[in-house]
């Protein structure tokens, strides 16, 4: 897709830290790592998010994400978040479908739930049966 940073990547018009290619997926350092190490995994066909990747391609994303985080073990790590953000409200910023490894250290203070909350009497049945409604 045209203007999409990217598809640019996968390409090849942009550089980047390359760490896993095969013929679907490609997965390269973020510019702006939370932590040394932090990585993203794409399709290198335009999906906008995890809505509109197909089931394969998504899949075989998170194999790739899984491989990585082994690998990531070399670097100094206490442990590994897999996350991914979907739709602006999500905090998504580049609308091509990809996945965030991020490495974490103990005490990095790198939080990723700001807040917590807890259900209403009821509430937590409720939610579940709308969720599972749309399954
Ligand atoms: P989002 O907030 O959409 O889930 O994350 C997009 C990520 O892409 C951000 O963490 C950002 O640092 C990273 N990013 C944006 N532009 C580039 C780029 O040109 N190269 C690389 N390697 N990462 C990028
Ligand atoms: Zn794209």
């Amino acid at each position: 897709m045209e203007d999409c940073i990217f598809c640019k990547i996968a390409k090849g018009d942009i550089p980047c830290e390359k760490i896993y290619e095969d013929e679907e997926i490609l997965a390269f350092l973020d510019i702006a790592p939370v932590n040394i190490g932090h990585t993203l995994v794409i399709p290198k066909k335009h999906f906008k998010n995890i809505y509109e990747t197909p089931d394969d391609t998504s899949a075989k994303m998170m194999l790739v994400a899984k491989k990585i985080s082994t690998a990531i073990k070399a670097l100094p790590s206490d442990g590994v978040n897999i996350t991914m953000n979907n739709d602006p409200a999500a905090g998504q910023v580049v609308f091509h479908s990809h996945i965030h490894i991020i490495p974490r250290l103990e005490n990095d203070g790198f939080g990723i739930w700001s807040s917590k909350r807890s259900y209403e009497e009821g509430e937590g049945e409720e939610t579940a049966r709308k969720i599972t409604q749309g399954l």
